[in-house]
Formats: structure tokens, sequence, C-alpha cells
């Protein structure tokens, strides 16, 4: 679905095919069509906050409001690349179903 070798390119992390190059599905079939991403990203961050939240308090004995903040910033900044992708995968992967490794489909 991304280009390679743009993830970590600020400029280029959000960058989509227009379609498969393998099968051809289209991945914008509407305008807005990722609105419903940000969910799964929003469910993401806030999982990984917890996460953060949890390890940095068995780690340490005690656990500032500035502390957690800095390091929640940090994770967020770190893996919006990631998160955003993924949660574009995870929503298109809702509602279009993959088909298998590429010379085992037809081409649409
Ligand atoms: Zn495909």
């Amino acid at each position: 679905m991304f280009p390679p070798g743009t993830l970590y390119s600020p400029s280029q992390f959000a960058k989509m095919y227009p379609s498969c190059q393998c099968c051809g599905q289209n991945f914008d079939p509407e305008p807005g069509y990722y609105f419903g991403a940000m969910f799964i990203s929003y469910a993401i961050s806030t999982a990984l906050f917890v996460a953060a939240w949890i390890a940095l308090s068995f780690l340490l004995e005690e656990v500032t409001l500035l502390l957690i903040t800095a390091v929640i910033i940090l994770i967020v900044l770190g893996l919006l690349p990631i998160n955003f992708r993924l949660s574009r995968v995870l929503w298109i992967h809702i509602f279009i179903d993959y088909e298998g490794p590429c010379n085992r489909i037809q081409k649409k």
C-alpha cells in the first residue's frame, strides 16, 4: 500500500499507492475513506499510553506527570508513521479482504 523506504520520511510517510500494484484494488475508494482509520489510530495510541504508564509504574518508584507526558510524546512521535500506516491497513482490511499472494490472484 505504501512505497518502500518512505516510512520515516516526514514528508512522505503518508503517501500511498493509488491502487494495489498486484491486483489493481483501488486504495482510495471514496473521499474520506480513511476517516474511520482515525479511530483505530486512537485505539492503538491509547493502548500504547496505558502500556507505557504500566511499564513506568513497574520500573520506577515514582511516576510524575511530567515524566509520563514526556514518554507519551516520545512514543507518539516515534511511532507516528507506524501507527498511521497500521491503522489505514487495518481499516481497509475491515472492508476489503486479503486475497492472497500476488501470484495467486487475478488483476481487477
Ligand atoms: Zn492487491
